[in-house]
């Protein structure tokens, strides 16, 4: 199945949820909705790497999440992913061949699995629902403040809001995740889906351009570990290939011991239309 239509059956299965349980104002609870479901909830030790667990006994369901990592934003996203597993159409059957079994998630929009990609797409949907987001957010403001308003709203973590705001802003907006060095995710609003060729995947995998300031991140081990900012400005092209060239206001967070950088680019001024000479 392609990025987009498993993004819109994540949003399709994460709106059922919520009227299931008439969730209807933030935050959302996803251990109340685990429980409500039935599902155990169990707090443990794991893996580095792993963010949480989903665990099958016959009919019987356990989600157990990593308390290692003390990010409420981070431990409310995971379980929202392992509910993912639970709910999307094909999910169980892929991830329990054989019934029962213990499934290992990497949540955060960093694996390259189709599976653990669209359990985060439906995480996201599920904690940030499409109304009251898009309500909220057009009251919001741009660039990293905004998100980090309906970061605090939503009781989300950065990466996950940046990621939602995106999806839903009308304002020329990139959002991206890296190490400092490769590209793992990135996500364009729609004005910049409209003048950029491949809408898909485009920067997956790609590096992070040498003289943008997220660089900086990847050249400091010590840097990455930390909560710092920097900001600047950068092309769109030196991100993109094929790009038009707009100046883009680029904000860039470390995201702490998950190791990894948050940047936001965006453009205080319009883009031009895909029909405009530049
Ligand atoms: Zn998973």
């Amino acid at each position: 199945m392609s990025r987009k239509l498993d993004q819109h059956a994540a949003e399709h299965h994460a709106k059922e949820v919520h009227d299931e349980f008439n969730v209807s104002a933030f935050p959302v609870d996803p251990f109340e909705i685990a429980k409500k479901s039935g599902i155990e909830l169990q707090e443990m030790a794991i893996a580095e790497g792993v963010s949480g667990v989903l665990m099958r006994s016959g009919h019987s369901f356990t989600i157990g999440y990593n308390t290692a990592i003390q990010n409420a934003g981070f431990q409310r996203f995971t379980v929202a992913h392992e509910l993912g597993h639970y709910y999307l159409p094909g999910h169980p059957e892929q991830l329990f061949p054989h019934g029962d079994g213990r499934h290992e998630s990497q949540a955060g929009f960093s694996s390259n699995n189709q599976w653990e990609r669209q359990a985060d797409c439906f995480g996201a949907a599920l904690l940030m629902p499409s109304g009251l987001f898009q309500e909220a957010l057009s009251e919001a403001g741009e660039g990293l403040p905004a998100i980090e308003y309906m970061a605090g709203l939503c009781q989300t973590s950065l990466t996950a809001t940046a990621i939602r705001c995106a999806t839903f802003t009308d304002d020329p907006v990139v959002v991206i995740l890296s190490d400092g060095k490769r590209i793992l995710y990135s996500g364009a609003s729609e004005p910049i889906q409209s003048i950029v060729p491949k809408r898909d995947l485009w920067l997956r995998d790609t590096l992070v351009p040498p003289k943008s300031c997220t660089a900086d991140f990847g050249k400091q081990a010590s840097l990455l570990k930390t909560h710092q900012r920097k900001e600047g400005y950068s092309s769109l092209s030196e991100w993109i290939d094929g790009a038009p060239d707009i100046e883009m206001k680029e904000d860039a967070i470390g995201l702490g011991s998950y190791g990894r950088v948050l940047t936001v680019l965006f453009s205080e001024e319009p883009v031009p239309d895909e029909e405009d000479d530049y």
